[in-house]
């Protein structure tokens, strides 16, 4: 339900006093007794010292008189029930909240007073992690709902007025989806911004808790297209790309098609291993060198890599490969991830060794497990020359006809175009990685539909391509050379509903059961395939100065832009 169609509470000045206002407004247990609380719990306390005080007396009585203690009068058969029944109310009333404070304790700090049992979604979510990024929600102490009833209202006003803090909403009401509702509406409350058009309802918000997304108002819509089929390695794929780019889609499908007419592409993955590279600091470059020393040693690799797979069995150490800079170590490991993109997962190996490391390198100083040597998310030469995740080669022949009929151009054209443009023009502007028309389009727009780390398209998208006439000046032989490729099939946005169809579309949905890694080296091939259909069709365009002319029809369309600009 929107929130905005909860009947209105009068605003209250000076924060919440939830529970009050929850007693108000909901029946409790104790409004079915006849008399108030503290009446019934003064009864039973007097009902249970009069009975005790009542049967010690006749206890003593009969020691006294020597009769024996079994034999009872009907005064004190009920006055052992009014006992029984005493201990059962104050027990049932004091004894369970008792017991429930020491296993339970309660947030001093949490202003409702009460925390949440989360839901059994969020359990998992937070328990399955054990890897991406997860959100600090400690749900060990969580226990029921603190006030899941009060009016959204009501809680909304105590966001506004700064009382509850919006990123305890998911923990405090045990209800994601409401929680969102809320934080939205608070936020359009403190702003005066509306935020129509940002979608609340169609979205599963428990799935995004502690893994994908934190304080979340809504979600953002971005269609995805297809392009296809994309043969590839003898396997006819349909390629989803999410983007808003106009064009894009139907470029790269236009490219797919070239390929396909042409018998298809082949692709090989060349390498596999994602990196991480912490920092040290020693007192000396000496002591810095003979770390390096150490770790470069082949007779120490085994024990290393044992010390680095105890995190996770699919982590396996391939190589470490070290920087001195002064008295400062660059470590950049590299570890097969089986289908995960891995950075969490090497993290957690290099935390191992590093651990390990400290025994015999008491003098090491972890500057930061993240040295930028790995390079995550940057543009660095590491990447382009020694790889970072799937390094990938992928080729075709596209015949004379079909770069005439398809791409509308000729094979002379686009060579030359290619050595101009995506080689000499980029060695002109000093690129790093970037001697291709446009890999980061197509890679992003994959990565965005699969629930890869859109970020990672910095790296992802080095790519060369080139192109060469063969078979006597009349096919074209053109290839895509990416050598780091981040994906996975498993973790982070992957496991999410619509990133996971896509996933599903392309057959790589998740692990591999039979040789894990499988899924993720596939996708890799697939990206680096659709780059190779949108290098191809963008080259064509250019080289047959079709570009404006498509971009207008496609991507412009009858709107006046200068009418929507402010
Ligand atoms: P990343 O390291 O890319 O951040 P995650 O660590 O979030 O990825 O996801 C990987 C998780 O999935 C790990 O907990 C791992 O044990 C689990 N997993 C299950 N099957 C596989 C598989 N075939 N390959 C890699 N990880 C797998």
């Amino acid at each position: 339900m929107d929130v905005r169609r909860r009947p209105p509470l009068p605003p209250r000045a000076g924060g919440v006093e939830p529970v009050k206002q929850h007693q108000r407004n909901h029946p409790k247990a104790s409004d079915a007794l006849p008399l108030p609380l503290y009446l019934t719990n003064g009864l039973f306390f007097t009902l249970f010292f009069t009975v005790a005080y009542f049967l010690l007396h006749r206890w003593r009585e009969k020691i006294r008189s020597s009769t024996p203690l079994h034999v009872v009068t009907l005064s004190e058969i009920v006055a052992l029930f009014s006992l029984f029944a005493s201990v059962i109310y104050l027990l049932g009333f004091f004894g369970i909240d008792f017991v429930q404070s020491f296993v339970h304790p309660r947030a001093p700090h949490d202003p409702w007073n009460e925390v949440v049992r989360p839901t059994r979604r969020q359990n998992d979510v937070v328990k399955g992690s054990g890897s991406r990024l997860v959100m600090p929600i400690n749900i060990s102490h969580l226990s029921v709902p603190a006030m899941p009833e009060q009016e959204d209202e009501e809680i909304i006003n105590s966001v506004v007025s700064g009382a509850t803090p919006s990123y305890t909403l998911e923990s405090n009401l045990g209800d994601c989806r409401r929680a969102t509702g809320i934080r939205r509406e608070a936020l359009q409350r403190t702003t005066r911004r509306s935020l129509e058009g940002l979608p609340l309802e169609g979205f599963d918000y428990d799935s995004i808790l502690g893994q994908c997304c934190e304080m979340p108002i809504g979600y953002v819509q971005i269609p995805v297209g297809v392009a296809g089929p994309l043969l590839l390695n003898g396997e006819e794929l349909t390629v989803p790309m999410a983007t808003t780019e106009g064009c894009l889609v139907a470029s790269t499908n236009r490219g797919c098609k070239a390929i396909y007419a042409s018998g298809g592409a082949h692709c090989v993955i060349l390498k596999d291993g994602m990196t991480r590279a912490p920092v040290v600091r020693f007192n000396s470059a000496v002591r810095a060198a003979e770390l390096k020393f150490f770790l470069e040693d082949p007779e120490n690799f085994d024990s290393l890599a044992i010390v680095f797979s105890r995190s996770s069995r699919f982590a396996k150490l391939q190589g470490i490969k070290c920087a001195v800079a002064g008295k400062n170590l660059y470590m950049r490991f590299t570890c097969s991830t089986g289908d995960a993109m891995g950075m969490n997962m090497v993290s957690k190996g290099v935390q191992n060794v590093l651990d390990f490391l400290q025994s015999d390198f008491p003098d090491m100083d972890v500057i930061g497990i993240s040295g930028n040597f790995c390079s995550d998310k940057k543009p660095a030469a590491v990447n382009w020359i020694e790889g970072r995740g799937k390094s990938v080669v992928c080729e075709a022949v596209i015949k004379e006809e079909v770069v005439r009929k398809v791409l509308k151009t000729n094979v002379a054209a686009l060579v030359e175009l290619n050595m101009l443009k995506n080689l000499t023009g980029s060695a002109m502007a000093g690129a790093l990685g970037g001697f291709n028309a446009h890999a980061s389009n197509i890679v992003t727009a994959v990565y965005i539909a699969t629930g890869q780390d859109p970020a990672q398209n910095v790296e992802s998208s080095h790519c060369i391509t080139l192109m060469e006439a063969i078979n006597d000046g009349k096919d074209l032989h053109v290839s895509v050379t990416m050598p780091s490729i981040e994906v996975g099939t498993v973790g982070g946005g992957t496991q999410l509903a619509s990133q996971s169809a896509c996933l599903n579309l392309l057959g790589v949905k998740g692990a591999s059961k039979e040789s894990p890694g499988s899924n993720s080296r596939k996708l890799a091939t697939i990206v680096a395939g659709s780059v190779l259909a949108g290098e191809l069709s963008l080259m064509s365009a250019l080289a047959a100065g079709q570009l404006v002319k498509s971009h207008m029809k496609y991507n412009r369309s009858s709107k006046d832009v200068s009418k929507l600009a402010c």
